[in-house]
């Protein structure tokens, strides 16, 4: 069946009809689940070992000759005239792109909510979020209507979709995959990562899209042989989990008790499992905030009514540049403008954005002094399972839920969510993170964990019936 199929199972069955099996899922499913904001009207077809294999691709990455919005009013009609490093590999393999994905806008946001156009649904429960921002890519995923997806990670938005979705997320150690093309939220935390249907898909990707850039000079040359290494086992080796997970107040009774039984899983695979400090974990959310927006204020700036997309012409350069920015972006979006304006001014950088910078420092040699002692960290994804569309109205409780993601970005180490279990229904992600280019260890990790996990089926993960 179309819907259950990886990448893997596309290469050992017909390739010729797949493009058009991905658009007629779509053309069936979307108006219940509106993944997508724009499908390929005619999709190109490359030649490649990958040939005909369909994707879709989160709307924040260019993608020549197909619309790339950001899910914002301000880039509504914006055709990048080049194909982002991580879209022009995927091509040159062969792999099809049929759609651009729903997110909220400029990736700022856990939910797709925050999408200038539209929400994306869950489909395990369509009255709930599908997770963001990269809610569009997870939520095609989950519901069969692409065989895999990329999205984008600043602060866990690939990780935490992937879990609410109940598919497989990862988050590469940065500079591993190329930022040319992602458009930038915060330069210095944004990664492009896999969403797929199973661990041997994201390792397979990854082996396509990670490697050295000319044109983003934070990559760096590694060898990527990430496939060769996940079949093998986990015995012998430590994974850390932090007090701090079980500290969190917020944590579900439920998303604890697959989390639990996450770890004696671990334990079944020959690992062992210690519990660990890391007291600055804390301050992991608080940092993130006064980094992200500061960082995205200044790419942002460029949204200018004269460069890019929208322009409203009002008297005066400033009346024009003021009212396209007012009209162009939400409200999320303008937020977060105005802290980072405000972090970066003169009187308070000092207090904030360079006190963030230090805890980010600490942070780091916190995470990397227990990754010199252990293999890996495990803590839930998130807190919560996927909620209510609606339900939450205030900033700020989004921004505490991603406590568990954030830390990976901030200190730059790959981290991957994979579908252990469901609470209240609704899919529960495990998060395994590692050290910095240990990408294939984390991807490993994973798949012993894919292959015992009570949840899956012969290693598969349950996808859900999206009743149309
Ligand atoms: N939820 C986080 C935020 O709103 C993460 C976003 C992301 O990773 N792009 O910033």
């Amino acid at each position: 069946m179309f819907e259950k199929m990886t990448v893997e199972d596309c290469l050992n069955s017909n390739r010729e009809e797949l493009i058009e099996q991905s658009l007629e899922r779509i053309r069936s499913t979307d108006p219940l689940i509106k993944s997508f904001i724009s499908v390929a009207e005619k999709v190109q077809i490359n030649d490649g070992p990958y040939k005909g294999i369909p994707i879709a691709i989160k709307d924040n990455i260019t993608t020549k000759g197909l619309k790339t919005t950001c899910a914002s009013k301000i880039l509504e009609n914006y055709i990048a005239p080049y194909d982002a490093t991580c879209v022009k590999r995927l091509k040159d393999y062969g792999f099809a792109i049929v759609g651009k994905t729903n997110m909220d806008e400029f990736a700022m946001g856990s939910s797709t909510e925050r999408s200038a156009f539209f929400t994306t649904r869950n489909p395990w429960n369509i009255d709930c979020v599908p997770g963001g921002s990269s809610g569009g890519s997870a939520a095609a995923v989950a519901s069969g209507q692409v065989i895999a997806s990329l999205g984008s990670d600043t602060g866990g938005s690939v990780r935490q979709p992937a879990s609410f979705c109940g598919v497989v997320g990862f988050k590469p150690t940065y500079g591993l995959v190329s930022r040319y093309g992602l458009i930038a939220f915060a330069s210095s935390l944004d990664q492009v990562g896999p969403i797929t249907k199973s661990v041997k898909d994201a390792a397979l990707i990854m082996e396509i899209i990670a490697g050295k850039d000319p044109f983003d000079s934070t990559t760096v040359s590694r060898k990527v042989d990430f496939l060769s290494q996940i079949e093998e086992g986990v015995e012998k080796m430590k994974f850390a989990v932090p007090e701090e997970v079980y500290e969190y107040e917020q944590l579900d009774n439920e998303v604890a008790e697959r989390f639990e039984e996450a770890l004696k899983t671990a334990e079944k695979l020959g690992a062992s499992v210690k519990r660990v400090r890391i007291p600055s974990m804390k301050y992991a959310v608080a940092t993130y905030y006064v980094i992200a927006p500061a960082e995205a204020s200044s790419n942002l700036a460029r949204y200018d009514g004269v460069k890019y997309g929208l322009r409203i012409e009002e008297t005066g350069l400033k009346g024009t540049y003021m009212k396209t920015r007012n009209v162009g972006f939400g409200e999320e979006v303008r937020r977060r403008i105005v802290l980072g304006t405000f972090t970066l001014s003169a009187a308070y950088y000092e207090a904030y954005f360079n006190k963030a910078l230090k805890v980010r420092r600490i942070l780091s040699s916190d995470v990397n002094q227990i990754l010199d002692r252990f293999d890996a960290i495990l803590t839930p994804t998130s807190p919560v399972p996927a909620f209510k569309i609606g339900s939450v109205s205030d900033p700020l409780t989004y921004y505490l839920m991603d406590i568990f993601t954030v830390p990976a970005n901030l200190v730059g180490i790959p981290a991957i969510s994979i579908p252990f279990g469901f609470a209240r229904g609704m899919p529960v992600g495990l998060q395994i993170m590692g050290k910095r280019f240990d990408d294939g260890k984390v991807l490993r990790i994973a798949r012993n964990f894919e292959k015992r996990s009570p949840y899956n089926d012969n290693g598969r993960i349950p996808l859900p019936v999206v009743r149309i």
